[in-house]
């Protein structure tokens, strides 16, 4: 059930109250019911979420709150790419807070745990739990780990490349790309290959805490 509207009742008033629960109820439940947004939804969603920045006459904080839903849609894309980044910088730093060998699988069996029983997007979370099921269990240490989520995750963006989910805007690329990282590319007989070591170090200071950005504004 959606949210009362006293307007539906003879009223010379609008009340800013049932817009904002029309608001809510329209923002954090009806459109984001799909855990991942993509094609026809998404770009539905950002045109909603731009007209409601431009033309709602909410109060203050109303209008900051679309506005940073808005900047948010735009340079995050959302929430699948907030949990990838959420368990690559577990990975990484249960790489570098205890022994290698110790719960080789700790991040990794609780991330696999937490698709299968909450990720909304249900074809996303079987295709993650076939890739687990295939090679998971063969993680040996805290660093195999982190290489583990690395290479399943290219794996799911050159699923994804080209496909009617990918936005022009972000190619699903092979990561992190040469601009990113030259140390982590080679050719070997005209073709490419990964420079594990350097990719271990490259994600080991990426997923850093010291390259976390602490500014919430823009
Ligand atoms: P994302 O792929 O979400 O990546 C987020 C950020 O992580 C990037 O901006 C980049 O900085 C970094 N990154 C990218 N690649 C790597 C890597 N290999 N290693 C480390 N960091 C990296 N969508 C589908 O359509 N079908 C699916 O089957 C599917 N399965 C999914 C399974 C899981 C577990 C999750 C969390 C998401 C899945 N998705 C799937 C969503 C999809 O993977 C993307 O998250 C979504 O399309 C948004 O993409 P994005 O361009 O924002 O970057």
């Amino acid at each position: 059930d959606g949210p009362s509207c006293r307007a539906a009742l003879p009223s010379f008033k609008l009340y800013m109250a049932d817009l904002e629960s029309a608001l809510h109820y329209s923002l954090r439940v009806e459109a984001t019911r799909p855990s991942v947004l993509s094609g026809a939804q998404l770009a539905a969603f950002k045109c909603y979420v731009a007209t409601l920045v431009k033309y709602f006459p909410g109060r203050p904080s109303v209008q900051t709150y679309l506005q940073n839903l808005d900047s948010l849609e735009r340079h995050f894309r959302g929430y699948p790419c907030g949990l990838w980044t959420i368990f690559h910088l577990l990975t990484v730093q249960a790489a570098q807070n205890g022994p290698d060998k110790e719960l080789p699988q700790e991040v990794l069996s609780t991330m696999r745990c937490y698709v299968r029983n909450f990720f909304g997007c249900q074809e996303c979370a079987e295709h993650f739990e076939a890739m687990a099921a295939k090679s998971m269990e063969k993680v040996a240490s805290r660093e195999e780990s982190v290489l583990w989520l690395w290479s399943h995750h290219n794996e799911v963006n050159a699923r994804l490349a080209g496909g009617d989910t990918e936005d022009p805007k972000f190619p699903k690329l092979q990561w992190p790309p040469p601009d990113m990282c030259p140390l982590c590319h080679k050719e070997e007989l005209g073709v490419h290959a990964w420079v594990v070591p350097a990719v271990v170090v490259f994600l080991k200071a990426h997923f850093s805490p010291a390259n976390i950005y602490m500014d919430y504004a823009e």
